[in-house]
């Protein structure tokens, strides 16, 4: 192609994984578009779903509808809506949305080039699942950049009663290890220092592989590469999770002392009612080895409440669970149901009211023991790798600790991106306040 690139604009909802896909999406397309982070100047307006929660959903179809107005006055603008509501809705949303250009699947972003230029023709849909996860080309890292997200698999055969993943991103696949290894080396030689893998169950990584990799395995090798200082992977299934594995914490150095594990229930009915492959006990046992293995492990966890069914006496379970874990962080959501999934069609959807009532009051909880544990840091000195401006105060900086938690304070910009040791001084119910104690001088 001659003659300055077309732009690109992505508005990107829902988890990591997203985040990543839309990385990988402005690189598939770079050899034709720039991106931009203005909406009005963009060629292309790509909009990547989340179809987890309904909420999440009916935020795209509203932000569809806001687009009939930029594309009445630029036809030649393609919009695209690719992720899980495109593969969930496929055709149906080209139907339903009369300007817009192009739907494409969770794995059609792999032919997205492609895709993008026949939607400039006609009107395009692809939600193939079948093609496989083909391995990305090489990516390209921003400048600079010290945190990276990987994406090591794709999809999920757990079929979780309450979750739309295995519909709308597949059955899993893994990428072979070397395809990442090859791709944490090169961030890693471009100045990189900490990287998250990411898979919707990264525990049951390496199935189905040519070479029998097992993701204990793969985290020894990826530990192995000169100037990783962090490793973090998410999201893990607490029935997946191993010996091995929960032995890694606190043998490997650079394995972060976080670890994300979504208990979803605290009731064992409620558990088995939702798929989940363990009891509460189970859970508490794993908990327990952690703790065990690595004494400073913070843990984080997925909680749904309101799950057909569930009643004041399970919803206390739950609560009892969380305070026995001793969770430093949780996402708690009320249950809404998602189509093709079983517990849709489950009998006693429990009303609105009950589910809002029981998620005040487990948040009450979760805030009481976050800020508890953010209470018990203060006084220690700690690294934090600095992410950038603090969202609280421009003129401040904000970085994470090894075990996630966010820390804001005073500091010199030529910190983003670089270690610093900070002196932790006073507890927030999301964040802990420093001050900076030592940081690398300017580059
Ligand atoms: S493990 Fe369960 S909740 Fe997680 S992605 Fe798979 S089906 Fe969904």
């Amino acid at each position: 192609m001659s003659g300055p690139k077309r732009k690109v604009y992505i508005r990107t909802f829902g988890c990591q994984m997203n985040v990543a896909d839309s990385e990988l999406m402005a690189q598939l397309l770079a050899d034709d578009y720039d991106l931009t982070t203005s909406p009005g100047e963009a060629d292309l307006y790509l909009v990547n779903t989340c179809a987890i929660r309904r909420k999440s959903e009916a935020k795209v179809l509203s932000l569809l509808g806001e687009l009939r107005s930029l594309k009445r006055r630029r036809p030649e603008l393609i919009i695209g809506v690719g992720g899980c509501v495109a593969q969930q809705e496929g055709e149906r949303l080209l139907a339903q949305v009369p300007h817009l250009d192009l739907v494409f699947g969770t794995r059609g972003i792999y032919r997205l080039p492609r895709l993008v230029s026949r939607a400039a023709r006609e009107r395009t849909v692809d939600v193939d699942l079948e093609e496989g996860c083909a391995p990305p080309p090489r990516r390209r890292w921003a400048p600079g950049k010290a945190q990276a997200f990987v994406t090591i698999m794709q999809g999920c055969d757990n079929f979780c009663s309450f979750c739309v993943v295995p519909y709308v991103r597949g059955r899993e696949v893994s990428r072979p290890p070397e395809h990442i290894i090859a791709e944490v080396a090169d961030f890693l030689a471009q100045g990189g220092a900490e990287v998250t893998l990411l898979g919707q169950n990264v525990n049951s990584y390496g199935r189905g592989l040519a070479e029998p990799v097992i993701f204990p395995e793969l985290l020894r090798r990826l530990a192995a590469l000169p100037g990783l200082r962090r490793l973090r992977f998410a999201t893990s299934h607490p029935k997946d999770l191993s010996p091995e594995l929960i032995g890694l914490f606190g043998a490997l150095p650079v394995l972060c002392e976080h670890l994300h594990l979504p208990v979803q229930a605290g009731a064992d009915r409620v558990l088995a009612a939702m798929n989940r492959g363990y009891s509460r006990q189970d859970y508490l046992e794993k908990v327990e080895q952690l703790r065990a293995a690595c004494p400073d492990l913070s843990l984080s966890t997925d909680l749904i409440v309101g799950f057909p069914g569930e009643t004041e006496a399970d919803f206390q379970d739950t609560l009892d669970l969380v305070r026995r874990a001793g969770f430093h962080q949780a996402f708690s959501f009320k249950y809404s149901p998602r189509p093709q999934t079983r517990a849709a069609a489950l009998p006693d959807q429990v009303p609105e009211e009950i589910k809002t009532d029981r998620l005040v009051r487990l948040n009450e909880l979760l805030g009481e023991m976050q800020l508890a544990a953010h209470h018990r840091l203060v006084g220690r000195e700690a690294e934090v790798l600095v992410e950038g401006r603090s969202k609280r105060s421009p003129w401040e900086l904000a970085g994470r600790l090894r075990t996630n938690q966010v820390v804001n304070f005073s500091g010199p910009p030529h910190l983003v991106g670089r270690f610093a040791t900070v002196r932790l001084t006073a507890a927030h119910p999301h964040s802990l306040r420093g001050e900076l104690a030592s940081g690398p001088p300017p580059a």
